[in-house]
């Protein structure tokens, strides 16, 4: 299917999708697109999607960004899913390692240029591995952000150039947690100390009571996103 082909696919596609349920989509998704992966960072909403694909499309590839940066917890997390649903998860990891790094370009690049780590760790990673597919699925949901409001139940993702699925864009953390509790899902224990949303441990805090749930991440400066997502 030529680029052409898969807009148009998307555009007749969105209106529908846009009603039918996470589980639903994802039949659609691997169906249409069996060269496809999920991006797990063992978040809430991830944890959530493991567990669907795994009674929906239990041998579809599902991956991690090792930035070297991860909680212990969220380590944790992923070893007992793994043992929990018998599955592997694809580690991709940056091209140097943590010491390369100060080496190359300074102690404690997440402080002195973020971007720059992001890009190093999580942004290079990423496009190296979405490379070798046709269609990607992800955790994000509309009210997370403001960045995120606009994402559709299936898009083009012209950044790295494959098609993407967001099969609980509409879901509230209500939702989310609705589905861990019902379902008895492995989840990363971060959560119950107040941290709504979980990325490296350098740039990850707890958040106070009524503070924005994204407040933790990248605390004290203007950054929101890593690069991942539009
Ligand atoms: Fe670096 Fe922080 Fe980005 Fe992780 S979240 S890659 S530590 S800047």
């Amino acid at each position: 299917m030529n680029l052409l082909e898969k807009e148009e696919l998307i555009k007749v596609k969105a209106e529908e999708l846009e009603h039918a349920t996470p589980e639903e989509i994802i039949r659609w998704a691997v169906e249409t697109f069996p060269n496809i992966t999920f991006a797990c960072s063992f978040g809430a909403e991830d944890v959530v999607l493991v567990d669907m694909l795994q009674k929906v499309s239990p041998s579809t590839d599902v991956f991690y960004l090792d930035t070297d940066f991860h909680f212990q917890e969220t380590y944790e997390t992923r070893d007992k899913m793994e043992a929990k649903y018998n599955l592997e998860f694809v580690r991709v990891s940056p091209q140097i390692t943590p010491e390369e790094q100060a080496q190359q370009f300074g102690e404690e690049l997440w402080k002195t240029e973020p971007n720059q780590c992001c890009n190093i760790r999580k942004v290079e990673p990423l496009t190296r591995i979405l490379s070798q597919y046709d269609a990607w699925i992800t955790g994000i949901r509309r009210d997370q952000a403001p960045t995120r409001a606009n994402a559709k139940k299936i898009e083009y993702d012209y950044k790295f150039g494959l098609v993407k699925f967001n099969p609980i864009a509409d879901w509230t953390t209500e939702d989310v947690w609705n589905y861990i509790r019902s379902n008895d899902v492995i989840y990363n224990p971060l959560h119950d100390r107040h941290f709504p949303s979980i990325g490296c441990e350098h740039c990850t805090r707890a958040v106070m009571p009524g503070e924005d749930p994204r407040a933790g991440r990248w605390s004290g400066s203007d950054k929101t996103e890593c690069g991942l997502h539009k």
